[in-house]
């Protein structure tokens, strides 16, 4: 098969001058510097950015106060649904142009950008849009005595935050900005997001898709650069009433203390993991290969909530190992555009160099190097997809992200052991226990130590589902209801009479 032929519109929104999206206006900015956006499955650059700055930063912090004092505070909370409904209808209408964009800046294989990037980003965006009506107080009885016969009645309100600073990784560029932008304007609250500068470009689309669904200008902003520079700005920014931020641990404790030091500014972090998943004995060779692949190898590994850790019971090991080596040599390595492809690049060369670095440490360390351990060959940030065999619970790979398509596999004899092992992390994302006997996965639930456990099933987010680390996976809660206390203030009003 050969790669889809682009869109006439994508070759020609490549062509234009990037840089952010303020006050509802795509702008260069003020900025002399540019920086480019590559394709990691060819290693050429496809575009150039113009680098933001403290001006672009105070512009768009300065636009997203007003329309939450104004244009955004005018809409109704029916309304503000009714906008994020046509922005999800807007987003399934140009699915084709927005996940060819997302293809080429991030390397996601196109059937992926469409179905899970894409298609994904409308159905939560719906799910969102449906609480903006639903977000209330309640009123509650004051409990102490009245002094005099005086009588009391007592109300909390759910008061939006302000402006939301939204910091996205490069992994689902279009997916972890709508999740956050779509639980801000729900709320009430206005947004500047900062894309990855690996991933600028999809989002300034995406912005002027929100125009045309009638949200008004400067609810939502879009700052493109340099992370290191532009993420603490935007949160010293006095505007800024929160952070939401997606990426990794060092980068989320770097921003909570930002955050805190700036006088509290609220926060959710969503940060990276060692994911684990086991495998009880009564499960089958074939069927604990499947699982395999399904938790840790998809979009090349590049999930936050994939699996990285895998136990298998000490019988299966050797059987599993051998039968999963030939799965995974068989998959199609490729163009991201090629319909066919199964496993694409890695989305920047940076990452490429430390999921390679990682191979040469394990090595060093005497892991066993099952299949893959390698670049594959160029143009572009290859890796083959990988799965190594620890020596024991502390060597490097057992505990340290690599956020790529490689699995390191434990075996063990004992399931107590292997629970203990599974919690022996500083990471608690999500995790996933593979058995036929339900009442064992039962009782094992609630001694694992995640944000999210999936028995029989790996990486299936849905939006009714609160989703978000324990430990040092992160803070806060996103989706289900539980999104709205992040995004919210709650106020309690008490009234004599
Ligand atoms: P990263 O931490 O390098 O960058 C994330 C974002 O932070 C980028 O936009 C970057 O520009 C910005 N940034 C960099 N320095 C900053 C600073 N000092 N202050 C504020 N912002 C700054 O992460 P990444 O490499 O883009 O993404 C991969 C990581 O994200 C992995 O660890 C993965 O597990 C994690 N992740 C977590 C989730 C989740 O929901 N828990 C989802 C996706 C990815």
């Amino acid at each position: 098969m050969t790669d889809i032929t682009l869109l006439p519109q994508v070759t020609a929104f490549l062509g234009r001058e990037h840089g952010h999206y303020i006050s509802g206006r795509l702008l260069a900015g003020a900025g002399t510097e540019k920086f480019a956006v590559v394709n990691p499955a060819t290693g050429q650059a496809i575009a150039q950015v113009v680098e933001g700055g403290q001006e672009e930063v105070d512009a768009a912090m300065q636009a997203a106060f007003a329309a939450f004092h104004g244009a955004w505070a005018r809409v109704s909370p029916m309304e503000r649904g009714n906008c994020l409904m046509r922005l999800a209808d807007l987003l399934q209408a140009h699915r084709e142009e927005l996940a060819q964009l997302e293809s080429l800046c991030s390397g996601k294989t196109i059937q992926l950008a469409r179905g899970l990037e894409i298609d994904m980003a409308a159905q939560f965006l719906r799910y969102f849009a449906g609480w903006s009506s639903k977000i209330s107080g309640e009123t509650l009885n004051v409990s102490l005595p009245s002094f005099r016969g005086e009588q009391y009645t007592a109300f909390t309100r759910r008061e939006p935050l302000g402006v939301v600073v939204g910091i996205i990784p490069w992994n689902f560029s279009i997916m972890i900005a709508i999740w956050k932008l779509a639980a801000a304007l729900t709320c009430g609250c206005t947004v500047v997001l900062k894309p990855s500068e690996y991933t600028p470009l999809t989002m300034l689309r995406v912005a002027e898709l929100a125009q045309e669904a009638g949200i008004p200008d400067g609810t939502l902003n879009v700052v493109n650069g340099s992370g290191a520079r532009l993420g603490p700005a935007l949160i010293a920014h006095p505007h800024c009433a929160k952070v939401s931020f997606t990426g990794s641990v060092p980068t989320g404790i770097a921003v909570g203390k930002a955050a805190m030091e700036q006088g509290i500014v609220r926060t959710t972090l969503e940060l990276g993991g060692k994911n684990g998943a086991a495998f009880l004995a009564d499960v089958s060779v074939d069927k604990m290969v499947d699982g395999i692949i399904e938790a840790g190898y998809l979009n090349q590994g590049q999930i936050c909530a994939a699996a990285e850790r895998f136990y298998l019971p000490d019988s299966h090991i050797d059987a599993v190992l051998e039968k999963l080596t030939q799965r995974l040599g068989a998959m199609k390595v490729g163009s991201s555009l090629d319909e066919t492809t199964e496993v694409g690049p890695l989305a920047n060369e940076a990452h490429y160099r430390k999921v390679l670095g990682l191979f040469d440490k394990a090595r060093a360390e005497g892991s066993q190097i099952v299949c893959g351990g390698h670049a594959l060959a160029g143009p572009g940030f290859f890796v083959a997809p990988t799965a190594i065999r620890a020596t024991g619970p502390d060597d490097l790979l057992m505990r340290e992200e690599t956020f790529g398509p490689v699995g390191t596999f434990l075996a063990y004899d004992d399931e107590e052991q292997m629970i203990a092992m599974m919690n022996d992390s500083p990471y608690g994302l999500a995790a996933s226990l593979w058995t036929n006997d339900l009442s064992k996965a039962m009782r094992m639930i609630p001694r694992i130590e995640a944000g999210t456990v999936w028995i029989n099933m790996h990486t299936f987010l849905d939006p009714a589902l609160p989703f978000g680390g324990m430990k040092s996976s992160g803070i806060g809660r996103e989706f289900g209801s539980a999104f709205i206390e992040h995004y919210t203030e709650l106020k309690s009003v008490m009234v004599r009479y």
